[in-house]
């Protein structure tokens, strides 16, 4: 479903992604571990078309999309669900998943109707989320933030997701919470890609891991493989 082969990247005149390779197989959930600064985020972007690769190829869905506007991308499918979360602070919780479906449905009138479905399968999820609806996201916790910049994301009705650390400042019981709704979403069929610091809990949900060192893929494997590998071990999971 997602397919990235030898990607470069960068900011500037500094190269972060040296030829990178990732695949990310229609049903399940690759984890993308590795130290800060390895060049996780930027691999997201550079995905995702919020930075333009220099080289490579990135195939969504089977079309080559490196290169495209972001807006483009998401069109065509992907979801970023960015850390930091990027929810807009001044916008009810309602208008933050709105935006969300923008670009997938016209902005006419039936707009509201027409993603209403939607809505109701973000609410069912995200419980929390319904009795904010009308609260300005910015007086969100941390968690619930989280909550809503994932499911802003769903609303795009994305076939694969990004999501990228999204248990970054958040209590340990939180971050319980919102590993539990991503085993969630990969049980209803959500192809995901997800970057985590926590590499263990990553490991538990993943399908299939890759570890990222300055900019490549070090080590690839099943989260079984991974749970032995000596280096990988000593590096992430000690
Ligand atoms: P972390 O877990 O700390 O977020 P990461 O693996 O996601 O790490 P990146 O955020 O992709 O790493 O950063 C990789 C490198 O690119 C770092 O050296 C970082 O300083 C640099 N970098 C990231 N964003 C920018 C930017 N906007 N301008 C210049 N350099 C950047």
């Amino acid at each position: 479903m997602l397919h990235v082969e030898n990607l470069h990247a960068g900011y500037g005149a500094s190269e972060v992604l040296s030829g990178a390779s990732l695949e990310v197989k229609q049903g399940t959930l690759v984890a993308l571990i590795g130290a800060n600064g390895a060049g996780k985020t930027t691999t997201m972007r550079a995905i995702s078309g919020g930075l333009k690769p220099s080289r490579g190829r990135v195939v969504l869905a089977g079309q080559e999309v490196q290169g495209l506007d972001a807006s483009r991308i998401a069109r065509l499918g992907l979801a970023h669900a960015p850390e930091g979360r990027k929810v807009f602070g001044p916008l009810s919780v309602e208008d933050n998943l709105l935006l969300g479906a923008y670009g997938r449905l016209p902005r006419f009138f039936g707009f509201r109707t027409k993603a209403q479905t939607d809505l109701e399968r973000v609410y069912d999820l995200f419980p929390r989320l319904r009795d904010r609806a009308k609260q300005a996201s910015g007086t969100l916790s941390g968690g619930e933030q989280q909550m809503l910049a994932i499911g802003r994301a769903l609303m795009a009705r994305p076939k694969v997701m990004l999501l990228d650390e999204p248990s970054m400042g958040l209590a340990p019981v939180i971050v319980q919470e919102v590993f539990r709704t991503i085993r969630r979403l990969k049980e209803e069929g959500l192809t995901l890609l997800l970057v985590e610091q926590f590499a263990k809990s990553a490991l538990e949900v993943a399908d299939y891991a890759y570890v990222m060192e300055r900019g490549r893929i070090a080590v690839e494997g099943t989260p079984a493989e991974l749970s032995r590998n000596e280096r990988v071990i000593a590096a992430y999971l000690g």
